[in-house]
């Protein structure tokens, strides 16, 4: 920001991965009055969210509406369907995978990790062996991120899935689809996910504080006999009050009628053209990075995140103090560094309601803030990302990450 001066001008560049900008569509239909939660206009709205939802999941069954943030839906997920004491099969693929650990030990499971060097996706050879050697079946639940967005490591749900099934095992798949749902594919029924939990202020462009639970029918039957303590989470109360159209308590009437128009939105551009931007956004960004000559924090091509990607700084570079850099001089955000790479990395979120433009704007004062900061890197990252996306844009074959 210049010297003297109170206020920015444009569009701050919100390039963190989530909360992701609200497109003024569905802020305009926010903007309404309050209405009676227990009233008949309301069933009506919330028969639009709860129906629509599931054509996001892609799913036939119920999906829970929390007045939550995505920590909520964990919540949701692990105390509906567990009981105390219960072994869980997690991965390690970073922050947010550690962190869904350790409210599972706070809520008295047993988590146990496969772990990664944080560079990588859920490996679904390594869950088939641990399931293998559960001879007992004491777990009752693996439990994986779609999108690993601490450090853009993407993991293949329909492997995991085959891989449990491949070790004959009755554990139920609970899978975070918050920083991927509504920007990569994900498929609750096809899948054969029996949780997913997703978050509201990502692919699905609304303000935070509202989550989901999808849930398959073994997820109904495992509720039945769970007895971790369940209360503003329950799903049945949920369920039955859903039903009738309305919610056991005051949900977030404005963040229905931004979910209802969000969804529309999504739909009006297609799903398959979503995930298509996505990609095609998240290879971009990748090619501008390899260009610099800076190194992707996920190492396996096929592991690459469509929504964020998370980039390591060269020895002696703080990450931290780059986005400040970056911030001050440029108006933009980008995600802060956790745990093993506190310091080592920043991350660009290319998710949400956002374009070519936009990512190309975001790329390009990154390559700016590189020169002021002094990091050694190749100029150029930008033409290369521009070039990636012309293109597409022109019909040319698709490159695969690889
Ligand atoms: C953002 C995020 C969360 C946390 O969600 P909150 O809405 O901040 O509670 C959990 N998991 C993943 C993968 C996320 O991206």
């Amino acid at each position: 920001m210049s010297k003297n001066s109170s206020r920015q001008a444009g569009r701050h560049f919100l390039q963190i991965p989530g909360p992701t900008p609200v497109p003024d569509r569905v802020l305009r239909a926010m903007d309404t009055p309050v209405i009676d939660h227990r009233g008949p206009e309301f069933a009506k709205l919330a028969r639009r969210a709860l129906d629509g939802i599931k054509t996001i999941f892609k799913t036939a069954n119920p999906v829970i509406i929390y007045t939550a943030t995505g920590t909520g839906a964990w919540e949701g997920a692990l105390v509906n369907t567990l009981s105390a004491g219960d072994r869980v099969l997690m991965v390690e693929t970073g922050q947010f995978a550690s962190l869904w650990k350790k409210m599972a030990e706070k809520l008295g499971l047993k988590p146990e990790f496969i772990e990664t060097d944080w560079r990588v996706g859920a490996d679904p050879k390594l869950i088939e062996a641990k399931l293998r050697e559960d001879k007992a079946k004491e777990i009752k639940a693996v439990c994986v991120l779609q999108n690993e967005t601490s450090t853009g490591c993407w993991s293949d749900i329909a492997a995991v899935r085959k891989a449990i099934d491949a070790a004959g095992h009755p554990a139920l798949l609970m899978v975070d689809t918050i920083s991927s749902l509504a920007s990569t594919d994900y498929r609750h029924d096809e899948w054969g996910v029996d949780v997913a939990i997703g978050g509201a202020q990502k692919g699905l462009m609304l303000p935070p504080g509202m989550s989901f639970n999808a849930i398959s029918d073994k997820a109904l039957a495992a509720n039945k006999t769970s007895n971790l303590p369940k209360s503003f989470f329950a799903w049945d109360e949920m369920l039955a009050m859903n039903k009738v159209g309305f919610f056991p308590y005051t949900p977030g009437t404005q963040m229905l009628h931004g979910l209802v128009e969000g969804i529309d939105m999504l739909h009006e551009e297609g799903l398959d053209n979503v995930f298509a931007r996505h990609d095609r956004l998240a290879e971009a960004t990748r090619r501008a990075v390899k260009h610099w000559g800076l190194d992707i924090i996920c190492r396996d091509p096929k592991a690459y995140s469509s929504t964020i990607t998370a980039i390591l700084m060269p020895d002696g570079h703080d990450g931290d103090a780059f986005r400040a850099r970056a911030l001050e001089h440029f108006n933009i955000s980008y995600g802060a560094s956790f745990g093993r790479f506190a310091g080592k990395m920043f991350r660009i979120g290319h998710l949400g309601d956002t374009n070519d433009g936009t990512i190309i704007g975001a790329l390009a004062i990154t390559e700016m803030t590189l020169g002021l900061a002094g990091v050694p890197h190749k100029k150029g990252g930008v033409q290369a990302a521009m070039d990636y996306m012309a293109s597409v844009h022109g019909g040319g074959a698709r490159q695969a990450a690889e």
